[in-house]
């Protein structure tokens, strides 16, 4: 029998923790190269081992039936995938029959003409990535990236009425001089903004320790400008949150390496191969390819569902080492989604 959405159900881990939120990868394909995401000459997966559309909507129907209630699509660039719409369209039906909300994070380069059948799907919140608002080092982190194009795209979204979030990887001696200006104008433009700390995932041409800069240290200057409060805001994700006095915005901060959070930890990750990460950073992976295809009844893949949430890791070992040559992780974020 294909799955039925369940509004009772709920899959608990080992360690306690409710699993409610799946994370999609719908391609490790992406339109830019950041230098602390993927390499310039990435290697991507076969395409002919990734899942079909009708089969991520499958997979993630199945999701939605053990008691996922969010979904946030992700990749790569989620946006660069073939009718990838077709997939909002199916899953944004789900939207108030067992699926809550369903978000996306992009690189913007897209957005000018998805955000409105984004909108039109369902869609109602997006995270957008940006990690410079100078053309120029924009193109250089991104390796060729066109700031004009996201600037379009996040004015699109916000025409189209869609939520924006700016995401910021602060990276040491590169964009860190530019967190408060973007803070100042995602604040203007009623965005919030998430900070992330580089994480050791996959090999890049250079060392990520020499680009690491602790959240910690960035809150405790902003704390001398700002009046940061921490805030009862929660998304869902890993982000903790502080209202900023004298914006009226929010700044969220994702500190895998400076603090670990791993304990409220409500999700897992699907590869657009049909891996199943419980942990994005750990090795340890569950193939639901092989019992989607198996058969048109989905007893088996709810099967491989549960027997892979039994095995989520209690969190994940990152540390960022000069002494230590290869990532903790060996595959890139690109391809568990961010
Ligand atoms: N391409 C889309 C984008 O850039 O938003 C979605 C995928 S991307 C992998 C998701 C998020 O992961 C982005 O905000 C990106 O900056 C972040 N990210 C990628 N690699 C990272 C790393 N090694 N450490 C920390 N964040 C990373
Ligand atoms: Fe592409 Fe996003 Fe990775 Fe940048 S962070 S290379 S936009 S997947």
């Amino acid at each position: 029998m294909p799955a039925q959405a369940c509004y009772t159900c709920v899959m608990i881990d080992p360690f306690g923790r409710a699993i409610s939120y799946l994370r999609v990868s719908v391609t490790d394909r992406c339109d830019l190269r950041c230098v602390y995401c993927m390499s310039e000459h990435m290697t991507f997966l076969p395409k002919s081992d990734m899942l079909t559309i009708e089969e991520l909507v499958r997979v993630c129907s199945a999701f939605i039936s053990k008691g996922v209630n969010r979904i946030r699509i992700t990749g790569g660039e989620p946006l660069v995938r073939r009718n990838v719409l077709h997939l909002f369209e199916e899953l944004g039906r789900k939207i108030g029959d067992g699926l809550s909300e369903l978000t996306l994070t992009t690189n913007g380069t897209q957005l000018a003409r998805f955000a409105r059948p984004l909108w039109d799907a369902g869609v109602r919140r997006i995270n957008v990535s940006l990690d410079s608002r100078d053309s120029e080092l924009f193109a250089q982190i991104t390796r060729w990236g066109e700031l004009k194009k996201v600037m379009a795209g996040i004015d699109a979204a916000q025409n189209a009425g869609l939520k924006v979030k700016i995401n910021m990887v602060a990276l040491k001696g590169l964009n860190e001089h530019e967190i408060v200006p973007m803070m100042l104008w995602a604040h203007r433009r009623n965005m919030d903004l998430t900070l992330i700390e580089t994480m050791p995932l996959g090999e890049i041409e250079e060392d990520r320790s020499s680009r690491f800069l602790p959240l910690s240290q960035v809150k405790a200057d902003l704390s001398r400008q700002f009046t940061l409060a921490s805030s009862v805001h929660r998304t869902g994700g890993p982000a903790r949150y502080y209202d900023v006095g004298e914006t009226g915005g929010r700044l969220g901060l994702i500190t895998p390496l400076s603090h670990n959070f791993c304990e409220t930890c409500n999700r897992v990750r699907l590869t657009c191969t049909g891996t199943l990460y419980m942990c994005l950073g750990q090795d340890d992976a569950a193939d639901l390819r092989q019992p989607l295809r198996a058969s048109n009844e989905d007893d088996l893949l709810l099967a491989a569902i549960d027997e892979a949430i039994e095995r989520k890791p209690k969190g994940h070992d990152f540390v960022i080492d000069r002494t230590r040559r290869s990532p903790a992780v060996a595959r890139h974020m690109s391809m568990t989604g961010g």
